[in-house]
């Protein structure tokens, strides 16, 4: 959710919400970008985190229905967790909710076993790297791009994460490298490429926990293997949560949560929800493209 679509949330809220004026200046407060986050605190050898969730209740507004009813899950520290279902079923709002865009009605959230609400707002933001699914507005060169992510990365970093989401090759192509022009005036990079870039600009914070809001364009060949194995290389050492509108990032995730309707109706591996659940054997058969929105 972009903060401007979070303001105007905010301020729809306010219109028909009482308790809707802490939750604007949560909104205003929130960065525009992680750059205004203060450089991350996590070091070398940070910790992926555990996230759970349990019997979460949320809606975005008192006369608003509810969003999630009674969501439970437990994603375990590492590997990559995705999140599968129907447009509207609640997924992007599990990104939210962790990132404390909003707190739900009922039921907890925790992570690393520790209530979000017992958290420093800015201690928890800097422990999560987030990635929403529109491609970020770039402006300014690629390096400057990347740098918003952390002002203090050294040029060793930027090396890294520019091989880890595999754009590596694509610098070594543009015209001024790192410095070329990337925004709006500048070179036109695809759906894929400013996923990916964004995808840097999150591992230059060094996450604990990465939250990618699959893209739902679709991608070449190129960029979508890219785009899988820069979340395999990640999912290593880092707890990676993905919201899945592609067959290729589900099939490798090492557990899948299905939902549907504000309910997690199952969680298993890709072979065992085939078998197990018609709604994601059928998700899988349309390569669950019929889920983008
Ligand atoms: P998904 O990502 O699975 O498509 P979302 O979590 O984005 O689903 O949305 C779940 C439901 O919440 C939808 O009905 C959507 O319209 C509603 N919703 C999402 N964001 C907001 C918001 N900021 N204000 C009010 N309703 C919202
Ligand atoms: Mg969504």
């Amino acid at each position: 959710m972009s903060p401007i679509q979070e303001v105007v949330g905010a301020i729809t809220q306010y219109q028909t919400g009482s308790a809707a004026l802490a939750r604007i200046q949560e909104a205003l407060r929130l960065p525009a970008e992680p750059a205004a986050l203060p450089a991350p605190l996590p070091s070398a050898g940070a910790q992926p985190a555990t996230l759970a969730f349990e019997d979460v209740r949320f809606r975005y507004a008192e006369d608003l229905p509810y969003v999630h009813h009674g969501v439970t899950f437990d994603v375990p520290a590492q590997g990559m967790t995705a999140f599968v279902g129907p447009s509207g079923a609640g997924k992007t709002t599990v990104f939210s909710l962790i990132e404390r865009f909003y707190d739900p009605e009922d039921g907890t959230i925790t992570l690393d076993g520790r209530e979000l609400a017992d958290w420093e707002l800015v201690q928890l933001r800097s422990a999560i790297g987030y990635v929403e699914q529109d491609a970020p507005v770039l402006s300014g060169s690629l390096r400057a791009n990347l740098l918003l992510g952390n002002p203090d990365a050294d040029e060793d970093a930027l090396t890294r994460v520019l091989k880890t989401t595999r754009l590596d090759g694509l610098v070594s192509r543009l015209p001024d490298g790192p410095e070329t022009l990337v925004g709006h005036r500048g070179t036109k990079l695809s759906g894929g490429e400013r996923q990916r870039v964004a995808i840097a600009r999150a591992l230059l914070r060094r996450p604990r926990l990465l939250l990618l809001d699959e893209a739902t364009s679709q991608l070449d060949a190129v960029n979508e293997a890219a785009l899988r194995d820069t979340v395999a290389d990640v999912a290593r050492t880092t707890t990676v949560l993905v919201v899945a509108h592609r067959l290729s990032t589900v099939t490798m995730a090492d557990r899948i949560v299905v939902m549907d309707a504000g309910r997690v109706r199952a969680v298993g591996t890709h072979r065992e929800l085939v078998a197990a659940d018609p709604l994601y054997a059928e998700l899988a058969a349309t390569q669950f493209l019929a889920t983008a929105e």
